[in-house]
């Protein structure tokens, strides 16, 4: 549900209260932009980057494909607060309770990534296909993928 007033008519107490509410989502992740899947071996490292636990791969609907960590920052107490709230990253400052994943508008997955099958499956179902020297021979199905023709989307 979005919230009535801006972030700066809020107390720190009501952006805190929001934030708990949300079970501070933003602070149990980290992501990271990837470059775009141009041949088999990106498509291969994909793979193994999901082989590993709480580690996914998504692209969104602003055009990125992401690596995402689900692990949680060392500094979220478990009452949810921020245990170095004064001295926190600008990567958090950054973070408006409007604008954000809880609230905002927010960009959601096109295609997700959790486990090395997803990876097979998303390049036989899409049939992207490979020269010899492992190029994508048919660039074009990604593309549409991207520009999501589907209009399917997954949560993040
Ligand atoms: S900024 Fe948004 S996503 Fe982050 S903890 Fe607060 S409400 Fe949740
Ligand atoms: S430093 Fe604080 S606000 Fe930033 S992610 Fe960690 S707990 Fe959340």
């Amino acid at each position: 549900m979005r919230n009535t007033k801006s972030q700066e008519e809020m107390t720190p107490e009501e952006v805190l209260e929001i934030c708990r509410k949300c079970g501070a989502r933003c602070c149990r992740y980290v992501s990271y932009e990837m470059d775009e899947p141009e041949n088999k071996r990106d498509f291969d490292d994909f793979r193994w980057f999901v082989m590993h636990k709480n580690v996914n791969i998504y692209y969104d609907t602003d055009g990125d494909w992401v690596l995402e960590f689900l692990t949680p920052c060392e500094n979220l107490t478990a009452d949810l607060k921020c245990k170095i709230h004064e001295n926190r990253p600008m990567m958090c400052r950054g973070h408006d309770v409007n604008e954000c994943e809880e609230h905002g508008e927010g960009e959601l997955a096109i295609v997700r990534f959790d486990k090395p099958e997803d990876v097979d499956k998303f390049i036989k179902e899409k049939g992207i296909k490979f020269d010899n020297d492992g190029n994508i021979i048919n660039p074009e199905v990604l593309k549409m993928v991207e520009k999501n023709d589907d209009n399917k989307t997954f949560t993040k």
